[in-house]
């Protein structure tokens, strides 16, 4: 049993007296390739971390759900029929992620915001009231994806326990309806469905457009390499002005262009791009464009020549997203940098960016120096020290017991 199982047992006992009926758990995800293409219908390529949020549930003679976590000392106790008045009022109240929300505290809103979602899109299950104990050893605010891990958890316990017969792409769309709509994080659909699809040794190709999903061996450990996470530690925040902007630019390059999303506009295309738009909006339509095509070409490495030689790409990714998207930050530069130089074969930033953690793609036996090197830049620049950790490609979310 991992500590995040125990702990979550432990908080459910200490709340509710008694065992909770199940244990539930959703992984954090890393991004291999393909960043900020989800919301302009592309292609993305995460897969699902080791690191997982645990849900101990149980369920309550009356129509009640409280929820409570090891990350906070508040438990949250609603209705089941308050929901629905709770989040259009926090819809219309949204203030940036991390402010205060009417109502719930923002995490709460994660689980409970799953719970109403998931009653729209089953409305025929059997609800009834549950306790909620979670725990997690998923980095929050790192970029690897808490938040998907925490509605992943809620979403297949309570899946299971009300009957509501979701499957899994369902219910990565319920984790998704929570955080726009009930949390009011602008997110896409890949962190959910990394989260849910995952399957050890497997990366997740998906079509944003379509969500057709389609697993890809890795080979990451066959071939004698390793991914090491490089948490800059530096938080990132969805809803800040940053993210939103970004979208912003991609519809406008759209609209542009003439598509109804960048997934419609090729590399080919961008030649005419550059002299319909300006500057700035040009830079991030060939951010997203060049990405879709990375994607697409890491999957036909992957698949021809394996993970030794998926490297370049990775590097091109970090550049475009440093450079035309603008989302990197020093640290995230610095990580990537140090570890290059350090000998890693490919590194880029993964998640939203403004923060969060960056991948590198290393030899086994080079996980120390490699780790030393990043280190030791961050001391130089000044900057808090990194979380450096490996990861490998791990299940989705399932009912641990
Ligand atoms: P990321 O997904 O990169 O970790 P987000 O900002 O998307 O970062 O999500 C982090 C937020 O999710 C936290 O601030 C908190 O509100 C919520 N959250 C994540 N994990 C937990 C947890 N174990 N318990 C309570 N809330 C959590
Ligand atoms: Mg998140």
């Amino acid at each position: 049993m991992t500590t995040a199982q125990d702990a979550a047992r432990e908080l459910f006992t200490s709340l509710t007296d008694r065992d909770p009926d199940g244990v539930w758990s959703a992984p954090g995800r890393v991004n291999l390739i393909g960043e900020h293409t989800d919301y302009n219908e592309g292609f993305v390529l995460p897969f699902a971390i080791p690191h997982r949020t645990v849900a101990a549930v149980g369920l309550r003679d009356d129509s009640r759900i409280r929820v409570a976590s090891t990350f906070t000392d508040e438990t949250v106790e609603v209705g089941i029929d308050e929901l629905d008045g709770l989040f259009p009022t926090l819809r219309q109240a949204q203030g940036p992620s991390g402010e205060a929300t009417p109502g719930v505290p923002e995490w709460a809103a994660y689980p409970l915001g799953v719970a109403w979602a998931l009653q729209l899109a089953a409305p025929e299950g059997a609800f009834r009231g549950v306790d909620i104990a979670i725990a997690s050893d998923v980095p929050v605010g790192a970029g690897l994806s808490s938040s998907a891990a925490i509605e992943g958890a809620t979403a297949t316990a309570l899946n299971d326990l009300w009957h509501t017969d979701l499957d899994r792409t369902a219910l990565a769309r319920v984790g998704r309806r929570a955080e726009n709509e009930a949390v009011g994080a602008p997110t896409g659909i890949m962190d959910q469905m990394a989260s849910m699809l995952g399957e050890p040794d497997a990366a997740i190709f998906l079509d944003c457009r379509t969500l057709e999903a389609q697993l890809v061996p890795v080979g990451i450990a066959e071939a004698g390499l390793a991914i090491l996470v490089m948490d800059t530690r530096v938080k990132h925040a969805h809803s800040t002005g940053g993210y939103g902007e970004r979208r912003a630019a991609c519809e406008r390059g759209a609209a542009i262009m003439g598509a109804s999303s960048l997934r419609d506009v090729s590399v080919a295309d961008l030649g005419r791009a550059e002299e319909l738009m300006d500057d700035v909006t040009f830079r991030r339509v060939r951010h997203v464009v060049t990405e879709n095509q990375r994607v697409l070409d890491t999957v036909r490495v992957l698949r021809e020549q394996g993970a030794r030689a998926i490297g370049d790409l990775l590097v091109a990714s970090h550049a475009s997203m440093r450079d035309d998207f603008e989302i990197s930050v020093p640290e995230l530069d610095t990580a990537v940098e140090a570890a290059l130089a350090a000998g890693a074969l490919g590194a880029r930033m993964t998640g939203g960016g403004f923060g969060g953690a960056a991948i590198a793609l290393i030899e086994q036996d080079a996980v120390a120096p490699v780790s030393d090197a990043v280190t030791a830049a961050f001391a130089a620049a000044g900057f808090t020290a990194p979380h450096l950790f490996t990861v490998t490609p791990s299940a989705g979310a399932h009912r641990d017991a």
